[in-house]
């Protein structure tokens, strides 16, 4: 194919550019031969997984006083909302979805997908916005499929928003609690 033709002299180029940009940064780097360079500066960079916090945390008593009692149980103890529980998951006006937790921007309405399938769908999230984790055991799951699910969380106070599901064929999506998210309409 013709574009086939086109792309790989460009990606042969791109890797090129880059690797000379990376030994580049590396020679700048004072008093270090470049092998010594890459060594320190990845263990700089990748500090052990126990240390991870999440950038907004709150105390059990201050989630129980910012969060209705179903959303703790969805937000903060990996809970699923009844089918339909919502206004979210039918046609909305165009705006972003926050987190109820840290009010991060976590979805737009661009990328919305209305599903008669009681939750709120969207192709993907913004940009930093969730983690993922996985889940191995959720009480919805049926007996047919597999005992593991890739939760999808705020990626600023954890709070559990819901799954990565293929839901129609071919096409994965997020499955999302709309009690998790606050609506904000797009300002004209
Ligand atoms: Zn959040």
């Amino acid at each position: 194919m013709e574009g086939d033709h086109v792309t790989a002299p460009d990606m042969s180029r791109r890797r090129a550019f880059l690797k000379a940009g990376a030994l580049a940064a590396v020679a700048a780097l004072p008093g270090l031969r470049p092998g010594e360079a890459k060594a320190q500066s990845t263990e700089a960079r990748c500090p052990p997984a126990d240390d991870f916090t999440f950038e907004v945390t709150r105390s059990e008593e201050a989630w129980r006083a910012l969060l209705s009692d179903e959303e703790y149980r969805i937000m903060r103890e990996g809970g699923t909302e009844k089918f339909n529980a919502s206004p979210y998951h039918g046609p909305m006006p165009e705006g972003t979805y926050t987190c109820k937790g840290c009010c991060l921007t976590l979805y737009s309405s661009k990328w919305k997908k209305v599903l008669d399938m009681g939750f709120v769908f969207f192709r993907h999230s913004e940009p930093n916005a969730v983690l993922t984790g996985i889940e191995t055991f959720n009480p919805y799951m049926k007996k047919e499929e597999p005992k593991a699910l890739t939760e999808v969380h705020c990626r600023r106070c954890g709070s559990h928003l819901g799954h990565i599901l293929i839901v129609v064929p071919g096409e994965m999506l997020h499955c999302i609690n709309g009690t998790a998210l606050r609506f904000v309409p797009a300002t004209a």
